[in-house]
């Protein structure tokens, strides 16, 4: 570990305008078919979102006009903190055994009789609860990614997280990476990896990371074991990590020793597919002609069924939320979306060649977060 890996400094980064989503998202419940009076949003990705609490546990109450924060015992503190500090200008209940109550009396104060609520995210059990509990009485409507779509377009404050994030595992990569060429087990190079991203970042990884050595690489989410990285292998590496809750997500696939020639092909034919794909992203491109580009590729060196996933996915704060970047996707990317390419080939029997940046789409075309080399030497 060099004295070079220095953790982001968050005070430097732009601030985030939090207490405005609430507007855009009063937007959408007025354009959402039905109209919606009110929405109850659960889910607390989206509650982070909308109002910069980080805890475990709470639910948000929104009208056209009014809207109400409800969370436990554990967190009254740590939500004034973090909602006045982002400049939310909800109310604020805490209480860890009448939330039922302080959610019903809302309700009937602001004379409620339909209610939204995000289906994605409610189990069933859950809407039960609701229907019986504080919701009782009130007609509950199903909506889909109304908070997701705002989400879809990065500030500059959050393109700014996300850049730290990246970087965090550029540096995180570049001060292990000769580990793999000592033999070390797959196990124990993610370890080393999740270790030093961790000295970089408090909020640790944004997803388990994959080290897949030689005919491991075949699957495209294996789990780091006990086989140790052996001359011969292609290895594939994808990791992020997380700052002030924003996810970074880099593939990278490296050589040990020198390739045979099917190794080579693969290695080309996996690199000129991604930036081929990188090259394709521009505001109003479809995502499913990005992905397109890529398959067309691969498909054109005749592993068309070697590549078993789609080409990307949005990143933010989920490791992977909306757009897809697959031939199934409707979306058109537009300026601020922040997506991965991320082709990729897998062979049974020889291992796997993955390749992926993330990537903030502009209306000229797009720039990478991520700045590690694509080399494949160690
Ligand atoms: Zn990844
Ligand atoms: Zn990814």
């Amino acid at each position: 570990m060099t004295d070079l890996l220095l953790p982001p400094d968050l005070a430097a980064l732009p601030p985030m305008d939090i207490g405005a989503r609430i507007h855009r998202l009063r937007s959408a419940m007025v354009a959402h078919e039905p109209v919606l009076q009110a929405l109850v949003v659960s889910s607390l990705t989206n509650i982070r979102y909308l109002t910069g609490f980080t805890g475990s546990a709470a639910v948000l109450l929104i009208t056209d006009h009014d809207w109400l924060f409800v969370s436990d015992g554990r967190y009254g503190e740590q939500a004034e903190q973090q909602l006045r500090g982002a400049g939310v200008d909800c109310r604020i209940e805490i209480s860890t055994y009448e939330q039922k109550d302080l959610l019903a009396g809302f309700i009937v104060n602001h004379g409620l009789v339909a209610i939204g609520f995000e289906a994605d995210h409610v189990t069933v059990s859950q809407l039960a609860g609701f229907a019986s509990g504080a919701f009782e009485g009130v007609e509950m409507l199903a909506t889909s990614g109304l908070v997701e779509k705002l989400r879809l377009v990065k500030d500059a404050g959050e393109i700014a997280r996300l850049q730290a994030a990246a970087s965090v595992a550029d540096a995180a990569l570049a001060s292990v990476r000769h580990r793999l060429g000592e033999g070390i087990r797959e196990a124990d190079f993610a370890l080393e990896l999740d270790f030093a991203i961790r000295r970089l970042t408090p909020s640790g990884n944004s997803f388990e990371t994959i080290v897949a050595a030689g005919e491991n690489g075949a699957k495209p989410h294996a789990r780091p074991g006990d086989r140790p990285v052996q001359e011969g292998d292609l290895v594939v590496v994808d990791f992020g990590s997380i700052v002030d809750g924003y996810c970074s997500d880099m593939t990278r696939t490296v050589m040990v020793g020198e390739p045979t020639p099917e190794q080579a092909r693969m290695l080309a034919v996996v690199l000129e597919a991604q930036r081929a794909g990188v090259e394709a992203v521009k505001a109003g491109v479809e995502a499913k002609a990005i992905d397109a580009v890529c398959r067309d590729i691969i498909i054109e060196a005749g592993w068309g069924d070697a590549f078993s996933h789609s080409t990307g996915h949005g990143v933010g704060l989920d490791i992977h939320e909306a757009p897809r970047v697959s031939k199934l996707s409707d979306t058109t990317v537009e300026t601020g979306f922040v997506i991965t390419v991320e082709p990729g080939v897998y062979l049974p029997g020889h291992g796997g060649v993955r390749i992926e940046d993330t990537v903030v789409v502009t209306d000229e075309g797009c720039w990478a977060l991520n700045n590690t080399s694509k080399s494949t030497s160690i």
